[in-house]
């Protein structure tokens, strides 16, 4: 298909999955976009089979030398189980015996091979889960790959990029974005992929503006073209004007300065301006970015969402995976604590064999501890995993989703018994283990002074609580405008809860993404919160906030805010005093 001349400011919209500007030309990666189907004799049956195995013995050794290559790379060893799990499907028995199968029934390789991969990605496309089901990409990735060798292109673009090379490609593997060297990729832009995807994921671990999910960029850009990607917004601009290229270049400017500026806050106190001291924890999905929250600055890891380990794999991880994982956490974020969530699937996560994906409502269904509590043997498992890990560092365990007392009386009778077989066994843990729970149903949260003298800490999740609270599903753009942060509703519970907390000597913290935002930073302070936990990259941010707050001002505010009969009343007064008491940070930068 011939590309037609690409007009001034061209804008495009997808996913931004990694912030940040780039600024640079296109480097069209030439991935196969067809394949070819020819009917083979059944004299070349054999010469085909050779060559298919031929194949896949020149992917694996390409795939081992990106190994060896990344390998060398500190910030990417972490991320080399994906170029394992590359060489695993090009092991795959299904897909090797399917492929052979049509290349005996005189189909050529490349066709047998497509329509082999074309089968398991439908299997792979029934899955509810995005995460999984993102992870058909590996599947096209390794595909693409085969597809190359056969074709005889060993041309690696990747490894002959100029300097600012913005890639854009179909679907670029996570092997692929393992290569791309910071020094010349100044961003990448893809068709396909979502918030999950590994390539995300590696784009954020090597800090590279991403845009993911254009659907059709590919079609539209062509080599050298001009463009910029905000990964920030999630917007590509094509072919931009001088004007729109000035501003870009201002924006890029303003986002780095503001980067450096923010690092210099790493090491200061997190502390308002009238010295009361607040705690600023991450939350974390990978083992892998434990560094990237140290760097940030982060006083350990106030939530530990263990379903991603559970995620993307035929079987749940053993209790030595898990161990191995539990306690590399506590042994690296050591003295600071790690709170360790057990499994919260279910709503819209799902495990492979477990047939949860069939509920008529699974946010209100089999989810979170309610699923742990029905998969005794596998709860234990992890209950067993997260104590033995506990003798290796601050570790705390952390129910989700309970709604009743009786819920936690029986967590923790569980924890009991799974000590008391550690202790049997001579095996070590912290005695002293803190048990807490997320607060995040409305049901806890009045119910949160019946709750305490159960638990030695509450982390309120504020992205369930204001999901269940405000009856709106807190992943349906419909009602996403009723998703209101600053409802009086919320505000209420969230004082419910603090004062509960105050009264009964409970430890209070917030994991929800309320945390992260600076401005809800002071109703969180005013409210009485002392600890919050977020995703890193915001901890600096909300750190250069904190440390301008007064906390007596905030709880002035607050008692200002909860006089309002509407969120969007709230949020207009929130946001007014936010920019009158420190213009600096809400005036004019946005932050
Ligand atoms: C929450 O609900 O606020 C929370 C932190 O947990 P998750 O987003 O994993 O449901
Ligand atoms: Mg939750």
């Amino acid at each position: 298909m011939g590309k037609t001349e690409i007009q001034q400011d061209t804008y495009l919209v997808g996913v931004g999955v990694s912030p940040g500007i780039g600024i640079g030309r296109i480097c069209l990666l030439n991935r196969l976009s067809h394949v070819l189907e020819w009917e083979i004799s059944a004299a070349e049956i054999d010469t085909e089979l050779a060559r298919f195995r031929a194949a896949l013995a020149t992917a694996a050794d390409q795939l081992h030398e990106v190994k060896q290559k990344v390998s060398n790379q500190e910030h990417l060893r972490e991320h080399i189980y994906i170029l394992d799990t590359h060489l695993l499907i090009l092991e795959d028995q299904l897909l090797i015996s399917q492929t052979e199968d049509l290349i005996r029934q005189n189909f050529n390789v490349e066709s047998a091979l497509d329509q082999a991969l074309k089968k398991m990605r439908v299997m792979f496309e029934k899955i509810e889960d995005d995460y999984l089901r993102e992870r058909s990409s590996d599947l096209d990735a390794v595909g693409q790959r085969i597809q190359r060798v056969l074709a005889g292109i060993t041309d690696n673009r990747l490894e002959k990029l100029d300097e600012k090379s913005l890639v854009a490609a179909h679907d670029l593997s996570p092997a692929d974005t393992m290569q791309l060297e910071k020094s010349k990729v100044v961003g990448f832009i893809t068709d396909r992929g979502g918030r999950t995807s590994h390539t995300a994921i590696l784009a954020r671990s090597l800090g590279i503006p991403a845009v993911v999910g254009l659907e059709s960029a590919t079609a539209v850009v062509q080599n050298n073209l001009p463009a910029i990607v905000d990964g920030s917004t999630g917007v590509v601009i094509l072919n931009p004007s001088e004007d729109t290229f000035k501003e870009y270049l201002k924006r890029k400017l303003a986002f780095e300065y503001l980067e450096k500026e923010l690092c210099h806050y790493r090491d200061l106190a997190a502390e308002t301006t009238d010295n009361v001291q607040v705690v600023l924890r991450a939350n974390l999905e990978l083992v892998s970015d434990v560094p990237g929250a140290r760097q940030d600055g982060a006083c350990g890891i106030g939530l530990y969402r263990t379903e991603f380990l559970y995620l993307n794999r035929e079987t749940p991880p053993t209790e030595k995976e898990q161990f191995q994982a539990y306690s590399k956490i506590a042994r690296s974020i050591a003295p600071d604590p790690v709170t360790i969530r057990t499994l919260d699937v279910g709503g819209d996560k799902f495990l492979k064999d477990f047939s949860l994906e069939n509920e008529d409502n699974p946010a209100m269904g089999l989810r979170a501890v309610r699923f742990s509590l029905r998969e005794i043997d596998l709860f234990k498992v992890q209950l067993r995993a997260i104590l033995r890990a506990s003798a290796f560092g601050q570790v705390r365990i952390m129910f989700p989703m309970i709604s009743g007392v009786a819920e936690i009386r029986t967590c923790k009778r569980l924890l009991n018994c799974v000590k008391s077989e550690l202790d049997a066994q001579g095996i070590a843990y912290d005695p002293e283990i803190k048990t807490g729970i997320m607060i995040e149903t409305p049901a806890a949260v009045m119910i949160a002074p019946l709750l305490a003298p159960e638990v030695d800490f509450f982390s309120v999740g504020t992205n369930d609580l204001i999901q269940y609270c405000l009856a709106v599903d807190r992943g349906n753009e419909h009602v996403a405008y009723l998703y209101e942060p600053l409802h009086p509703a919320i505000l209420r519970a969230l004082k419910l809860v603090c004062d509960a907390a105050k009264e009964t000597g409970t430890d209070v913290s917030i994991c929800g993404e309320m945390a992260g935002e600076p401005m809800y930073l002071a109703v969180l302070i005013g409210l009485g919160l002392r600890e919050l936990s977020m995703n890193h990259p915001c901890i600096p941010r909300v750190k250069r906030v904190l440390r301008e707050l007064s906390c007596a001002d905030a709880e002035k505010l607050v008692a200002k805010l909860m006089k309002f009969p509407t969120g969007k009343e709230v949020a207009t007064c929130l946001d007014r005093e936010m920019r009158r008491q420190l213009p600096d940070l809400f005036g004019t930068f946005v932050i």
